[in-house]
């Protein structure tokens, strides 16, 4: 068996584990290997959808040292107004660049594609069946979140023979049109899946959305950074203003969606998911074309001209394609200490945030010394699944910068780190200031309140 000694392993070249790679290379002198099942860096971005898009703006995405897309704002599209969106493809092709022109000239780092890591440090090549043993200061699991795309598995619900049911890859794929499509999911998967056809001309009368449960949606514009700052910044105070005045949880919804924090696809249904999904108003508009949305729960199967639901069953044309857009993305899994010993695990110190998360653990690994203070300044956010988890990973985030803040260090850190989207803002204006004026004096009530909500619920 091969040796390697190095002073990282990390489990997975994902987005994560190069984004922490990134900082070590940029603050340590430490050595890393990086293994990946994958033959690219990357990790499920090289299994999404072909019109995949990062779901925020570019320009805080990727890994610290190097930025990802020129930092245009967009002029044609759904986007249109708001800073652009990298494809699946760019941010493939930017990982890349990223392995090929920084980690691996550095010397520092050994890649090893397409190599499954079986634990304590044994590597198995996949081609070749060839194992390593790996033999690492410190083991980084990169793998920890567990992010699944739907072409990465088959549908969880049964379906008849002779019936079409794609990955939504699949769709432009299509040659001949069906009588109807049914989007199978209500996440920011199916929400694509839909804008899709609808953009490729597809009638709405002939689309039909399941949605098990309604979401709320984060609206794009308030998370802008740049030039774009001063609205983002005022969505903030907004936001913690209306939860600080809120009276109840309900009321605390209604609040933030009066002041557009959080959107919604029906005036009519409560959502009950929240998974940081991210819609521009223009993309929600055009979802509400959609008439036939089904909420009768989870599909159980699918028939030539039935799909069985939790709670019903609703006929369809023969020849109907169904789109599986029901896998889990990020799950919302248990949440184990960032620092172990030898062991450091992945995890989000950000709503919602992984990439920064990642580096920014990253930063903690170079700078600080003792596990306690390690592990208090990077306290993980887990990702969201419902609407309660919305208070719960605020109040959490909102706790993590306070933290953050009484430490001028790391403040400094922050301030120029290109992966923390409000130091990407541009010119300070007035309207900034008072934002951040009003997000002082409204932040302390607004956390108190959601304490107090997250207690009751
Ligand atoms: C459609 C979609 C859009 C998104 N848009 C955004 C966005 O705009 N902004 C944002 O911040 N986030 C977005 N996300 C969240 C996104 O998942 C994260 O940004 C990030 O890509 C997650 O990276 P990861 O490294 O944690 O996981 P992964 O991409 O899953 O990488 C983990 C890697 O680990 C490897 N691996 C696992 N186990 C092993 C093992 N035993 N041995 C070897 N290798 C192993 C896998 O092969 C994989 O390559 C989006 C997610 C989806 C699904």
């Amino acid at each position: 068996m091969d040796q390697i000694d190095t002073d990282y392993l990390v489990t997975g070249a994902g987005a994560m584990g190069m984004a922490f790679t990134d900082v070590l290379l940029t603050e340590t002198d430490a050595t890393v290997t990086l293994v990946d099942e994958k033959s690219a860096p990357g990790g499920h971005w090289n299994d999404a959808y072909p019109y995949v898009r990062l779901h925020q703006p570019s320009s805080f995405y990727g890994v610290n040292s190097t930025p990802l897309g020129s930092g245009a704002v967009d002029e044609v599209g759904t986007n249109k107004g708001l800073y652009e969106l990298a494809t699946g493809s760019e941010v493939v092709a930017y990982f890349r660049q990223v392995l090929d022109q920084r980690f691996l000239p550095s010397g520092r780092v050994r890649y090893l594609p397409m190599s499954r890591h079986d634990g304590d440090g044994v590597v198995r090549s996949l081609t070749s069946g060839a194992t390593t043993q790996v033999h690492a200061q410190k083991w980084v699991d990169a793998s920890y979140m567990r992010v699944e795309v739907p072409s990465q598995r088959p549908p969880a619900y049964e379906v008849a023979d002779g019936v079409t049911c794609i990955p939504p890859n699949g769709l432009p794929k299509v040659s001949s049109p069906p009588p109807g499509y049914v989007v199978v999911g209500a996440g920011k998967t199916g929400a694509d899946a839909c804008l899709w056809l609808l953009q490729h001309g597809v009638e709405p009368e002939h689309i039909s959305w399941v949605m098990p449960r309604d979401s709320w949606y984060l609206d794009r514009a308030s998370i802008q950074p740049g030039d774009l700052f001063s609205s983002t910044a005022g969505g903030f105070a907004d936001q913690f203003q209306a939860v600080a005045e809120s009276t109840s949880v309900d009321d605390m919804f209604d609040r933030l969606e009066s002041v557009g924090a959080l959107l919604r696809l029906d005036a009519g249904v409560r959502p009950t998911m929240y998974r940081c999904s991210t819609v521009t108003t223009v993309e929600l508009e055009m979802l509400r074309t959609i008439r036939t949305v089904i909420r009768q729960g989870r599909v159980q199967s699918i028939g030539p001209t039935e799909v069985v639901l939790e709670h019903g069953a609703v006929g369809v044309e023969a020849g109907t394609v169904f789109v599986d857009c029901t896998a889990d993305g990020l799950a919302r899994l248990p949440t184990v200490p960032v620092f172990d010993g030898d062991r450091i695990v992945l995890q989000t110190v950000r709503h919602c945030q992984q990439v920064f998360s990642a580096a920014f653990i990253g930063h903690v690994e170079a700078a600080y010394d003792d596990e306690a203070t390690k592990n208090e300044l990077c306290t993980v956010v887990p990702h969201p699944d419902s609407d309660i988890d919305w208070m719960s990973t605020i109040a959490a985030t909102m706790t993590n910068t306070v933290r953050w803040s009484a430490d001028p260090a790391l403040a400094d850190w922050l301030s120029t780190a290109r992966l923390d989207w409000s130091s990407n803002g541009g010119t300070p204006t007035d309207e900034v200031d008072e934002a951040q004026l009003r997000t002082l004096e409204f932040g302390p009530a607004a956390l108190e309140k959601l304490a107090w909500y997250l207690a009751e619920t």
